[in-house]
C-alpha cells in the first residue's frame, strides 16, 4: 500500500504539471486530494494494514498530503499570475486611440435668443426681474386695468386652479406691478421673462404655453421717444443694423397711448414675402406707455413719473431669424430639428 501511496503522489505531481487553468486545476483537486479523492480515499484504509506497518505509512501518508497541497496552492499561484499578464498584455489601454464621442446637449434655440435679449437689454441698463408662473387674477388683470367685466379678457383665457382666483398667468405683465410695488418709489429699468399660459387651440402660430419678455421702464420725463429708440436699438442689435422701425397705433388696457412695433421684413427688405404675408413688415412687439391707473396701482404717482412697456415673444423671433414655419417644433422635442440650432 505503501508503493502505491508513492506511485500515486508521482503520478499526481506529473499530471498537476500540465494543468494550466482553473478549471483543470479544480478537477485535478478532486481527483486527488478532494474528499473523494483517490489519494484520500488511500488514506482511510490504514486500517487494513498490520498494525507494524501503520505508523510509516501515517508519516509517508502525511507527507504526500503536505508536498500534493503545496503543489497545488503554487499551480494556483503560476496560474493566477498568468491570467493578470494575459489581462495586461490583452487589456492594455491604448492612450493613443481617439477618445470615445459623448454626446453634449445644447440650448433650446428660444434659450439661445432669450438669452441673447437679455444681453442686448443689459447693455442698455435694464435688469431681469422675475415673477411668479402662478398668479392671482387681481395681478394678472385688475391691477393692469382690466376689471372683472372687461372684454379685453375674452383674448385671453387661461388655466385656472383649485383655488378661487389664482391662475396661470396669462402674460408676463403682473410682473410689472410686481417690479414697480417692490422699487417704488424709485426709477425702474427691467426685463420681465417668462413661461405664459392660454386656454386656446394649438396651431402654427399659437401654443398654449410660451415665452414672453416683458420690459418696463419709469422714471421722470420718460416719452415715447424713448420708447421707440430702445426698440429699434433692440432689433438692430438682434436683428441687423440695417433694420427699419415702425410704429402703429394699437389698443391694450394697460398701456396708453398704445403701439404695434413693426420692423421692415428680414427676408424681403420690405418688398413682401409669404413670411410677411406680403405686407414688407414684421410686426415684433406690443408697447405703449404706462397707463396712469397701472402706475398708481404699482404705486407711483401718475403726474410725476411716466414710464413704457413692451412685450414680446421670442419664439416669434426665433421663427423670424431661423425662417421656422411651426410653433409646435419648439416643444415637440424631435432631435432632428433642436440639433440644427
Ligand atoms: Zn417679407
Amino acid at each position: 500500500m505503501l508503493d502505491q501511496l508513492n506511485q500515486m503522489h508521482a503520478a499526481a505531481l506529473s499530471e498537476l504539471a500540465n494543468v494550466d487553468t482553473d478549471e483543470a486545476l479544480s478537477d485535478w483537486y478532486a481527483q486527488t486530494i478532494g474528499r473523494k479523492g483517490e489519494v484520500t480515499l488511500l488514506l482511510r484504509r490504514v486500517g487494513e494494514l498490520p498494525k507494524e506497518e501503520r505508523p510509516a505509512f501515517g508519516r509517508r501518508a502525511n507527507e504526500v498530503k503536505v508536498s500534493l497541497e503545496a503543489a497545488y496552492e503554487e499551480t494556483a499561484r503560476q496560474i493566477k499570475a498568468a491570467e493578470l499578464e494575459k489581462q495586461l498584455r490583452y487589456g492594455a489601454l491604448d492612450v493613443t486611440l481617439p477618445g470615445r464621442w459623448i454626446p453634449t446637449g445644447r440650448l433650446h434655440p428660444t434659450t439661445q435668443t432669450l438669452r441673447e435679449i437679455y444681453a442686448i437689454f443689459a447693455e442698455m441698463g435694464f435688469q431681469v426681474y422675475l415673477s411668479p408662473d402662478v398668479e392671482t387674477d387681481e395681478n394678472n388683470f385688475q391691477l393692469l386695468n382690466m376689471p372683472p367685466h372687461h372684454p379685453a379678457r375674452d383674448m385671453w383665457d387661461t388655466f385656472y386652479t383649485d383655488q378661487e382666483g389664482v391662475i396661470l398667468r396669462t402674460h408676463t405683465s403682473p410682473g410689472q406691478i410686481h417690479a414697480m410695488r417692490e422699487f417704488c418709489p424709485e426709477p425702474i429699468r427691467v426685463i420681465l421673462p417668462g413661461m405664459c399660459y392660454r386656454y386656446e387651440q394649438i396651431s402654427v402660430r399659437a401654443d398654449i404655453q410660451f415665452q414672453q419678455v416683458e420690459g418696463l421702464a419709469v422714471g421722470h420725463n420718460i416719452t415715447l421717444a424713448d420708447l421707440k429708440g430702445t426698440m429699434a436699438e433692440f432689433a438692430r442689435r438682434l436683428f441687423g443694423a440695417e433694420r427699419k422701425m415702425r410704429f402703429r397705433s394699437s389698443h391694450f388696457p394697460f398701456t396708453e397711448p398704445s403701439v404695434e412695433v413693426d420692423m421692415d421684413c428680414i427676408l424681403c427688405r420690405g418688398d413682401g414675402c409669404a413670411v410677411c404675408k406680403y405686407a414688407g413688415w414684421l410686426e415684433i412687439a406690443g408697447a405703449g406707455m404706462v397707463h396712469p391707473v397701472v402706475l398708481r396701482n404699482g404705486g407711483y404717482d401718475p403726474d410725476v413719473f411716466s414710464g413704457f412697456a413692451f412685450g414680446m415673444g421670442p419664439a416669434r423671433s426665433t421663427m423670424l431669424r431661423h425662417s421656422i414655419t411651426d410653433i409646435r417644433h419648439f416643444w415637440a422635442n424631435d432631435l432632428r430639428f433642436l440639433e440644427q440650432f
